[in-house]
């Protein structure tokens, strides 16, 4: 089904987002990759992609905080591909720090990278899919989309920022062929999570091992999520059989919000 279909997947230089964009290559999917990080190994893993996966995938570097070049990204994407089928809003960043403490700029880039940017990616993404009867977009959000933990107040306010902005969606685009879903994982261990184990130690004033302990006491399975399992779920909801779920705030948390 998603054979010869095409994706922008934000942030999939690592972590969620490239788990996503692979998993999605997999099945046949032509993805623009976005992000930051190593020009050389960026480059690595777009030609192994392709390459591996007999689909094209191109790489754009638009910072989610800024909306023209967000904009580029979408044009880019189009250029290359056509059209653009299905996006996934993931990219995101974190920071740690008791609301009285929290860095104002660290408040405006979470907001922006975290909820602003799927706004403006998705604007452009809706005339072409509603043209097409066909569409996806996934939100990357969180279980704090759903229930909030302390000393994250830009992130929390942000994830359920992007709950809502999936529900309005979804029911705008409904008639459309367009399904719109946020994904909730619990922790996964990716570079965003590695760097929050030392804030978190240091925050709460205990060892680094106990602030893995912390963080895991939320998951009933006591374990992490893996990229894979999120890159199924992907998967899925870009089926065809995945045509009536939308508007959903889908956990996939070991259990953690069903507390
Ligand atoms: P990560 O740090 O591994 O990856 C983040 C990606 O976003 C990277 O590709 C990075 O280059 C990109 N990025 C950061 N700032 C950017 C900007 N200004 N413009 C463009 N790209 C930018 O993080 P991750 O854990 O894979 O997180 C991906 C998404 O999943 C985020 O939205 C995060 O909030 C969400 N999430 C993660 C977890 C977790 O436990 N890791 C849990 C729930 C939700």
């Amino acid at each position: 089904m998603t054979a010869r279909k095409t994706a922008i997947v934000t942030g999939s230089t690592s972590g969620i987002g490239l788990g996503m964009a692979e998993a999605l290559c997999k099945t046949g999917v032509s993805v623009m990759l976005n992000g930051f990080g190593d020009a050389a190994e960026i480059e690595a893993t777009r030609s192994r992609l392709a390459g591996e996966n007999a689909v094209e995938v191109g790489f754009n570097n638009a910072d989610m905080t800024k909306p023209g070049e967000i904009h580029g990204l979408y044009e880019a994407a189009e250029a290359m591909f056509g059209r653009v089928d299905i996006i996934i809003n993931n990219a995101g960043i974190q920071h740690v720090a008791p609301v009285e403490e929290f860095p104002p700029e660290k408040w405006d880039a979470i907001i922006a990278i975290n909820l602003s940017s799927a706004f403006h990616l998705t604007r452009h993404a809706i005339p072409g899919m509603k043209a097409r009867k066909w569409g996806r977009v996934i939100n990357l959000a969180s279980a704090h989309a759903l229930v909030a933990s302390p000393f994250k107040s830009a992130y929390v306010s942000a994830k359920h920022g992007i709950a809502g902005f999936t529900k309005t969606i979804a029911l705008e685009v409904a008639q459309h062929g367009i399904t719109v879903n946020a994904i909730c994982p619990g922790y996964v261990l990716t570079p965003l999570v590695a760097k929050q184990i030392p804030d978190q130690a240091k925050t709460r004033g205990i060892s680094e091992e106990e602030a893995v302990k912390v963080l895991l006491n939320a998951q009933p399975t006591g374990r992490f999520v893996t990229v894979e399992e999120i890159g199924a779920l992907a998967v899925f909801l870009c089926s065809d059989s995945a045509a009536s779920i939308t508007g959903g705030i889908l956990p996939i948390d070991g259990g953690w919000t069903a507390q």
